[in-house]
Formats: structure tokens, sequence, C-alpha cells
């Protein structure tokens, strides 16, 4: 295990441990030291930030992801938090933490930001992820536009220059065959982001997206799909695509039916973009509903801490997607908002 910054607190107890490293627990941590409180942070990969490491520009203001990890990992630094890196947490009790190598942390509360995992596209064998070219995840696109941005462009990260893309919504989400009956909620706006990046570069392609519902939760969003539709003449068609299939030619054919005028459409694409799902991660044991995603206490006044029936009397926390799908605005207000709850929880104790 690499042990990356144990400042001047080694040898005390530990106050509060911070489980992830994501957006959501970073804040945490920051929030914590700035009151005062002893604070560790553990995370399984050997650097801070979680999935926002892996994405270009966000949505709705297209900043690029770096900017915002840059400027939280900076605040993060600038404090005297405990960073313990390389580190899985394999069990978690409101006093303790044990890691996969055997070490137990002992502590007086726990914050859980272990946050979600990217729902596997390869499970919806019929859309031919992984199996035919041509066909990405949203994540994979966000990779392609940073190795374009370093190279030659998104054409040369892809090898080609599409002529008609098409996107698929809710891949891995509203989807009880695959148990993930809920909504992700951030794809559909990344779906839109995408589009309008994908048309940006490719100005003379048709992209189409293929949604259930279009939902539009945040501030700037409604506009954003407003301005793909006008602006950037993106089609948006209500309908359900079936199968993906290789044709002859190298490109790919899409079945689908409209379910606003109720007719099939075939449709052949050289690009076809699969909005992938946010899937819960591990549960600790906790209490957690179908989805997978943690429980908390209630949805108004407790939402970042974990319920009575968690066999505990206090002390364990929740920060971030880890309790349901979020973007990252509202993680790092959940990061604030479970220490402060933790560190009025060890002082009250
Ligand atoms: C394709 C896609 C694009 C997105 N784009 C945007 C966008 O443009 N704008 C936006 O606002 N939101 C976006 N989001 C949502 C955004 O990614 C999340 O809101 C954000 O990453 C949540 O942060 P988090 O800290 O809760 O979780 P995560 O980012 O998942 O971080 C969790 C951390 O915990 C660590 N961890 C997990 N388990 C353990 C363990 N057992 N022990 C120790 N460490 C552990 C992980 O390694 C990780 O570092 C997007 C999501 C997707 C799927
Ligand atoms: S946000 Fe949109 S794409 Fe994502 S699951 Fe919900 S409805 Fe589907």
């Amino acid at each position: 295990m690499e042990v990356e910054r144990m400042k001047s607190q080694k040898n005390h107890t530990r106050e509060v441990v911070v489980v992830g490293g994501g957006v959501a627990g970073m804040q945490a941590a920051i929030r914590l030291a700035e009151q005062g409180v002893r604070v560790t942070l553990i995370e399984k990969k050997h650097e801070l930030g979680g999935h926002i490491r892996s994405w270009y520009h966000l949505f709705p203001s297209f900043t690029p992801a770096q900017e915002v990890y840059d400027a939280l990992h900076e605040r993060f630094a600038s404090h005297d938090i405990e960073l313990i890196t390389s580190a899985e947490a394999t069990e978690i009790n409101p006093t303790s933490v044990t890691l996969a190598d055997g070490r137990v942390l002992h502590t007086k509360a726990v914050i859980i930001a272990t946050g979600f995992e990217i729902f596997d596209a390869r499970r919806k064998e019929e859309y031919g992820y992984g199996l035919y070219d041509h066909v990405y995840t949203s994540a994979d696109l966000e990779l392609l536009l940073h190795e374009g941005e370093a190279g030659e462009g998104l054409a040369g990260a892809l090898g080609f220059t599409p002529r008609r893309i098409a996107l698929l919504h809710c891949v891995g989400s509203r989807d009880e065959k695959v148990c993930q009956p809920h909504c992700s909620k951030v794809c559909c706006i990344t779906g839109v982001k995408q589009a309008i990046e994908l048309k940006k570069r490719f100005p003379d392609a048709e992209i189409f997206n293929f949604y259930m519902d279009i939902r539009m939760f945040g501030p700037g969003y409604e506009e954003m799909y407003r301005e793909a539709q006008q602006k950037y003449n993106i089609h948006f068609i209500r309908g359900r695509i079936s199968e993906a299939s290789p044709t002859f030619d190298g490109r790919l054919q899409i079945k689908a039916e409209d379910t606003l005028t109720g007719r099939p459409l075939r449709m052949s694409v050289d690009m076809f973009v699969l909005l992938i799902g946010m899937q819960a991660g591990p549960n600790f044991g906790l209490p957690h509903a179908d989805s997978g995603f943690l429980e908390p206490q209630d949805l108004f006044l407790g939402n970042v801490v974990a319920p009575a029936q968690a066999g505990t009397l206090g002390g364990l926390f929740y920060a971030g997607t880890v309790s349901a799908p979020k973007a990252i605005g509202e993680s790092l207000n959940e990061g604030i908002a479970a220490a402060d709850a933790a560190a009025a929880y060890i002082k009250q104790k």
C-alpha cells in the first residue's frame, strides 16, 4: 500500500475516515479539515478524483473537467489531510474501516463516498458493444475527445470521419432485464452535450438521439437541449433501438421504432454511442434500494446519514453518488453536508 501523505497525524486517533476520493469524498475531507477535524481519506486507486478524471468537458457549461479537478485538488492539498491511496476498504463500520490488506483504521465516524460504477454495455449484447466496430459508450467518447484534443482531432482518434451518428439513451438504466430499474439522471444531458461536441467536430454529419423520455433536471439543461435542436440541428427521436448489426460496407444498421409515429425505422450509421448508466458499487452490507444504491435515513433531513437499521447508533454518513445518481455539483454539496453532519456527531459524542 502506498501511503502518499501522512503529515502530523500519523500517531493520533482518527476522528473521521472518508472512504473514496472522488469529488464528494475530496470535498468532505476539505470541509472537515477546515473545521479542525482530523480526517483520513482512503482511495482504492493510485490517484484522487474518481470518474471526473475521465470526463472531457462538463455539462452544462462545457468547463474542462480537468479545471474543476485541479481547483479541488489545490484546496485539498492545502489542508492537513491524511491521504492513503491504493487502499481499498472491504469492511466499513462506524468505528473502523478494514482495508484489503487486513489493516484496520479505527475512527469515531466514517463518511462513505465510494461513488458509482459505469454500466458494462456488453450486457446489452443486442447493441453490439465489444462485438462490432464503431460502437462506443459515452465514457469511451469522453476519452476519445481527450485523445483528439491531444492529437489529430476526433476524426484522428476515431480513425474515420462519421457522416451519420446515433446516440442511444437509457443503456443500462430504466431496464429491469439487467436489474437497473433506476434513471441514471445525468445521461440525458450527457447525450445532449456529446451530440453538440460531435456536431462541432463534424458539422456535416447527421446526428440522431434516440430516447424514451428526455429528462432535463438541472439549471441550463433545458436551454442546452433546445440549443442542440435549434442551433446544431440535432434530431431527437422518441424511440427505442432494438438492435444494431454490421453492414457489408463497414457501417452499422440500427433497427428502431419511432414511438411517436408508431413506425418502424431502419438506419445505417457510421458511429453508435451508447449513453451508459450509473450502476451501484458494493453496498458494504448496508440498507440499499433495489437499484443497489445506499439508502439514507430519510430523503429530506437525513439524506447524508445512514439509517438506524444499519445496526449502528450513528457515525456513518453518505456523500455523493453512493446513494443515488447525481451530477458533480450535487455530489460536491453532499460532501459538505456529510462533513458537517459527521463533525457535529463527533463533537456531540
Ligand atoms: C458518462 C458520464 C459523464 C458525466 N459527465 C458529467 C458532467 O459533464 N457534469 C456533471 O456534473 N456530472 C457528470 N457525470 C456525473 C459525475 O461523474 C458524478 O457526479 C461524480 O463523478 C460523482 O462523484 P463521487 O465522488 O460521488 O463518485 P466517483 O467519481 O465514483 O468517486 C468515487 C471514488 O471512490 C473510490 N472507491 C470506490 N470504492 C472504494 C473502496 N472500496 N475503497 C476506497 N475507495 C473506493 C473510487 O476509486 C473513486 O475514486 C457524468 C457521469 C457519467 C456516467
Ligand atoms: S437521464 Fe435520460 S438517458 Fe439517463 S436513464 Fe434517465 S431518462 Fe434515461
